[in-house]
């Protein structure tokens, strides 16, 4: 199920400053003049009650089956042909992005780097520290 009924009106436009976060999605900053989406959001402060929550083209990849029509993407044709070929792309992939894996805590790549070298307590420590 959507997040919100008035979702139907979904967005494409470049990033006209680095300001906004990607919502919903990996919650990293979106990169001035990089392709977003947005989709309308419910919020009381917005216009007619509504907001757009921006994301990574990368962060709106389609789940796979769900069939993608250009037509219901307001703002594509107003996009750069290159923008234009990223967001399709984007949109009509069926990839997990990389950085929206699952990690996997068991992995030792993944707790590799985080080793602590192990210190002696200093003397004026008063009370015993965990072993
Ligand atoms: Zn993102």
């Amino acid at each position: 199920m959507h997040p919100c009924p008035y979702s139907a009106c979904v967005c494409s436009q470049t990033a006209p400053t680095s300001q906004a976060s990607c919502g919903r999605g990996c919650g990293e900053k979106i990169k001035k003049g990089s392709v977003r989406f947005g989709e309308a959001m419910k919020w009381s402060g917005g216009e007619n009650g509504l907001v757009s929550a921006y994301k990574h083209a990368t962060c709106c990849r389609l789940p796979s089956g769900v069939p993608f029509d250009p037509t219901e993407v307001y703002g594509l044709g107003a996009l750069s042909e290159e923008d234009r070929a990223i967001a399709v792309a984007e949109l009509s992939s069926t990839e997990i992005p990389e950085h929206l894996k699952a990690i996997d805590p068991e992995d030792p790549a993944f707790l590799g780097a985080k080793q602590l070298e192990r210190v002696k307590a200093p003397e004026t420590v008063a009370l015993s520290l965990l072993p």
